[in-house]
């Protein structure tokens, strides 16, 4: 599951960093827990309010705690990994040959814990720099125990969450670039000489040809939701004289050009 998140990130071209913990197991946790907490009560004077509330309610969430202070007092503190049973110990062993094998980089991140005692053994967390600091986009693991506490038999589970919004966020999304010409006729006496033009100009460019005359906001409107390079326009004056009104919609600039100059033009140009 973790290989396939990472598939997935790597597909949309998002960066992150893989951050992974082990919760132990029924067997191994419940110690590890106490431990825990003698060291917090020895250091009860110090740490914030949340963390002296957490230490009777929940003691392993005091390890993700975001007090500055609290922080550099639990990084002494005992470490779940360097407690976990000999088959916890192994499992969360095998999982990390198996990423290096698969050429996914991780870190260990032993404050990686989650509120709910259903969670075993491995947790995981994508996460990324590009929001904010260390934002979480995806996290999972095991829930073991999830199964149980719902009254069913035991059964074993994996599961993983990811955060679509956060995800749009880092899409770096292909840039929809202009292309092809968009012609029209400012009134129905010049568009006979624009759907000619019109014609010529396909057998060497993409042309969108509006056969229905309007003015030149609305020719500009239609040109943008072709998504089309250049706006082409004749109107009375142009018709007169020989010319035709254009305006590259990606350098915004507008030119006149002569019948000639505009079968030449190139969208490099
Ligand atoms: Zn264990
Ligand atoms: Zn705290």
């Amino acid at each position: 599951m973790i290989m396939m998140v990472s598939d997935i990130l790597k597909e949309l071209g998002i960066g992150y960093r893989l951050k992974l913990n082990s919760l132990g197991c029924n067997e191994c946790m419940p110690p590890y827990r106490q431990k825990l907490i003698d060291f917090v009560t020895v250091h009860k004077e110090h740490i914030c309010e949340d963390c002296t509330r957490r230490v009777g309610t929940n003691p392993i969430r005091v390890l993700d705690c975001k007090e500055q202070k609290c922080q550099s007092i639990y990084a002494n503190a005992p470490k779940l990994i360097n407690n976990l049973c000999t088959e916890c110990d192994s499992e969360f062993a095998k999982l990390q040959t198996l990423l290096t094998q698969s050429g996914i980089a991780y870190e260990i991140d032993t404050h990686l814990v989650r509120g709910l005692d259903y969670y075993s053994k491995t947790a995981f967390e994508f996460v990324s720099d590009d929001i904010g600091s260390q934002s979480a986009i995806a996290g999972g693991g095991r829930y073991d125990r999830l199964v149980e506490f719902l009254d069913g038999r035991p059964t074993p589970a994996v599961g993983f969450a990811m955060g679509i919004e956060r995800l749009m966020e880092l899409i770096i999304m292909p840039q929809n670039s202009r292309d092809g010409y968009y012609m029209g006729a400012m009134d129905e006496s010049t568009l006979d000489l624009v759907v000619k033009m019109a014609h010529q100009k396909r057998s060497s460019d993409k042309v969108v040809l509006d056969y229905k005359p309007k003015n030149l906001k609305n020719h500009l409107k239609a040109a943008d939701k072709v998504n089309a390079r250049f706006c082409c326009v004749i109107g009375e004056d142009e018709l007169q004289n020989g010319t035709i009104w254009v305006k590259d919609l990606e350098d915004k600039t507008e030119k006149t050009l002569s019948h000639e100059e505009f079968y030449a033009l190139k969208e490099t140009l």
